[in-house]
């Protein structure tokens, strides 16, 4: 029996999964499995950055699910420090660089995997590069900041953007000793909610001692003479920085893919089917992609969008493992659901946003309504807002966002599942959800608004 290779490109949560994934099903006997990743680490979280920095996480090593040496044990051909520079599609082949020698081979394939994630945005103006400016996206990045927030000592720190990353900085930089600003282009933090609910992270993040600036654009990384950050200038002001974290997004790493003629979407991520093979003739059948490089199908807007989310790559890497692999299994696409918190203020999002709706050419009611995370006489019931939205006439779910105390993020998934079947909120309002005091008011927060949904959608007949 002749033997398969894999070539995989990229050596974290969608590249290590669809190779271990793989490996599970067939042997080194059938399969070689060949891994390139550029950086120092595998399989590690990213997700556990911020909460590494904030010091709640002891050490970088607790954020390495595997280490190289782990997938090396189970048969994978893992080269670390090698970066994949070019995709020769015709013939199958990828031309890989050793980061510190530079020394360049070809390798063959017969069977590829696009793993390549996705790249931050720096943005283009003067100091964006300079001594004190941090990216978070990988664990080196993590580190360079830890080392930063050693050496300068300093009391002031800012952050640019306000989407989860970067509240979620906001908060370890916070924990850490610094006076915090975060300047956010946006009218208010975390746009993936809608403006109303942003305005209760924006209020939570205040409450912490955060200064937010909002509609506020950076223009400027001004440095010392010693080339460090010392202040960050918008249209209208500076803020003094000891420090500055960037979390202002990403966008997919697919120059190399692009360059090899595969296509990308709108969005600039890889075009793939159910089954997270590349599509079109120049993939050949042979090439698979998951992760933060590729578009995914939202199954609420029927649209194509990129999310750069760890739940996504894991699932994708699994997917693509088990048809590599000799198996068979498919990703249906997403309802767009989040989570995050900024100190003990949780934040869950699944679904459309008002603005999605628009856009999608929907019609909808949305509805608000204040609840609490236990039964009200328990003792630690705190307030949680919830807001849905909901089609007009066919009440159809399209979207949920919450925001409070303990237990308000995880409480989105059940508005996830609802979404995934395509219930309409009054059917929602029958789900047989859980009650004790200590859990939740004997009408769950979820259950209030989906009644709310109900009569409204119904022009309050119900
Ligand atoms: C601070 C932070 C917090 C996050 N929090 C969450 C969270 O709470 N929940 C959540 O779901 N998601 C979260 N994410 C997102 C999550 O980490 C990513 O979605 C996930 O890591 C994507 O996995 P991936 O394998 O697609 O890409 P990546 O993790 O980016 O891995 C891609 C790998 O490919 C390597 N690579 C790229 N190009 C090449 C090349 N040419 N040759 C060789 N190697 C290459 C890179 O070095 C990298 O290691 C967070 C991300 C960050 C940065």
């Amino acid at each position: 029996m002749s033997i398969e290779r894999l070539v995989v490109i990229g050596g974290d949560a969608a590249g290590m999964s669809a190779a271990s994934q793989a490996r599970r099903l067939k042997g080194p006997e059938e399969l070689e499995i060949v891994a390139f990743e550029r950086g120092h680490f595998t399989s590690y979280s990213a997700c556990g950055i911020p909460y590494w920095v904030g010091g709640d996480v002891d050490a970088r090593d607790d954020l390495v699910a595997r280490t190289p040496q782990e997938h090396r044990a189970r048969g994978i051909d893992l080269r670390l420090r090698t970066e994949v520079v070019e995709i020769d599609v015709g013939g199958r082949r990828v031309r890989a660089r050793e980061v510190e020698s530079g020394a360049e081979s070809w390798t063959s394939y017969d069977k590829l995997v696009i793993a390549t994630g996705a790249r931050p945005i720096r943005p283009d103006m003067p100091g964006a590069d300079a001594a004190g400016v941090h990216g978070v996206q990988t664990l080196d990045d993590g580190q360079a900041l830890l080392d930063s927030l050693a050496r300068a000592r300093g009391e002031r720190a800012v952050v640019v953007g306000a989407g989860y990353i970067g509240v979620e900085m906001a908060e370890a930089l916070i924990k850490r000793g610094y006076e915090v600003t975060v300047v956010n282009r946006g009218s208010e933090p975390m746009s993936t909610l809608d403006p109303d609910m942003g305005r209760l992270v924006h209020r939570a993040m205040e409450g912490m001692g955060i200064t937010m600036v909002n509609d506020a654009e950076v223009t400027e990384v001004r440095t010392g003479e010693d080339g460090r950050v010392r202040s960050v200038r918008t249209a209208d002001a500076e803020y003094p920085a000891d420090v500055v974290v960037l979390g202002i997004g990403v966008r997919p790493e697919t120059g190399l893919a692009r360059a090899a003629g595969l296509p990308v979407g709108v969005h600039g991520g890889l075009l793939t089917d159910l089954a997270m093979r590349v599509r079109g003739p120049v993939a050949d059948g042979r090439v698979w992609a998951g992760g933060d490089c590729v578009e995914v199908l939202d199954l609420v807007s029927g649209r194509e969008r990129h999310i750069a989310l760890g739940t996504h790559a894991n699932k994708h890497g699994q997917v693509i493992g088990a048809n590599v692999g000799g198996g068979y299994a498919t990703f249906p696409g997403v309802v767009g659901t989040a989570v995050s918190k900024v100190c003990d203020v949780e934040i869950g999002r699944t679904g459309l946003r008002e603005k999605d709706a628009h856009r999608a050419g929907l019609q909808f009611e949305s509805v608000t309504v204040e609840s609490t995370s236990r039964a009200g006489y328990y003792p630690g019931a705190s307030p949680m807002t919830v807001k849905m939205i909901a089609e007009r006439r066919t009440g159809r779910l399209l979207g949920v966002q919450i925001v409070g105390r303990e237990g308000a993020a995880k409480r989105v998934d059940v508005a996830a599942v609802a979404l995934t079947a395509g219930m309409t909120v009054e059917e929602m309002t029958a789900l047989d959800l859980g009650y004790a005091p200590p859990f939740s008011p004997v009408w769950d927060p979820v259950l209030v608004a989906a009644r709310k949904a109900t009569a409204k959608v119904h022009g309050g007949a119900r």
